[in-house]
């Protein structure tokens, strides 16, 4: 149990977010490693400080095994910057082989039966926060962490929020940009995503991080386009259909990828519905071993 920040010896900088940094550190009387996450903020940084605390509450709730485990949240108080302003820490899960981003940017695409175990994961992993009524709404590849046994686990909740008890449902639709991010909240007039619950948003994403593991790169833009936001904006909102790009997949993945990333969110994929998808009942989705070697032995 860690009662205090004191009780961690850094030991390592595992990496840099918008937000902060994640360190990796040791529990001193346990010898246990997790991560933490320092998330640092000035006084009048309102978003930052709504987005950890919304964090904060959300995380304390989730107990999944697919989902990123927080052992405890800490609130650093004034951290002598002389801006007034304080830390926020998490105690996480470490995650030893790193996020898939990290993962992606060395091998640059994985084989399908690579790619289905983490698709299943990160559906079951929604499926969990679904049904809390929890929108995630930053599903892309810094946020899927990867343990030593190639487990694919959902982490960082900056941008989500509770849905349940907000007046009419209605989503933030602001908070946080990404390339990731669904056709209804990029442009919610013409996707309808003034009415979208926001769980649709997250299906959408899924299917982006899982086409990019296939062709090896951003797959909503060529792999020459430059990657601004009107190209981006361009590439999501405009256009009735995806284009698939042409790759060597089979009709399972292409159909999987075609129910995630359909623009209309009310004719997408629920969770629900892609957990009996063929692409992810392939076989035993539950070890992505293939994915360890990957991240961890190259
Ligand atoms: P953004 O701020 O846009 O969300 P990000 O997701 O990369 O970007 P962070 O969540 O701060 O930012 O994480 C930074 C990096 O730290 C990740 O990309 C990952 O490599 C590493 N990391 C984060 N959490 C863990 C963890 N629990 N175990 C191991 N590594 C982690
Ligand atoms: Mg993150």
């Amino acid at each position: 149990c860690i009662n205090n920040l004191s009780d961690l010896e850094k030991l390592a900088v595992l990496g840099h977010g918008s937000g902060g940094t994640v360190y990796k550190v040791r529990h001193r009387s346990s010898a246990s490693i997790y991560a933490l996450k320092v998330l640092r903020f000035t006084e009048d940084a309102v978003t930052i400080r709504l987005q950890a605390a919304r964090e904060a509450e959300i995380l304390k709730r989730v107990d999944s095994p697919y989902i990123v485990r927080c052992h405890g949240v800490f609130n650093n108080g004034i951290t002598g910057n002389g801006d007034g302003g304080s830390d926020l820490c998490f105690v996480m899960e470490y995650m030893e082989a790193g996020s898939l981003h990290d993962v992606l940017r060395v091998r640059r695409r994985f084989p399908e039966k690579v790619i289905y175990g983490v698709a299943r994961r990160v559906l079951e992993g929604l499926h969990y926060l679904h049904g809390m009524q929890i929108v995630h709404g930053d599903i892309k590849p810094s946020n899927l962490l990867i343990n030593a046994i190639g487990h694919v686990k959902i982490a960082d909740f900056g941008v989500s929020h509770v849905v349940a008890g907000k007046p009419n449902n209605t989503c933030d639709f602001f908070m946080g940009t990404s390339a990731y991010m669904s056709p209804e909240r990029f442009d919610p007039e013409r996707w309808g995503g003034d009415c979208s619950d926001g769980f649709a948003g997250d299906v959408w994403s899924l299917g982006v991080v899982v086409l990019e593991c296939l062709v090896g790169h951003f797959p909503l833009i060529g792999p020459g386009q430059k990657p601004d936001w009107p190209t981006l904006m361009c590439a999501i909102c405009f256009g009735e259909k995806m284009e698939m790009p042409e790759t060597a997949a089979s009709p399972e993945f292409q159909s999987f990828v075609c129910r995630c990333l359909e623009k209309d969110w009310r004719k997408r994929g629920t969770v629900a519905e892609l957990l009996s998808h063929p692409f992810v009942n392939k076989g035993c989705c539950d070890s992505t071993e293939g994915l360890v070697d990957y991240a961890l032995n190259g």
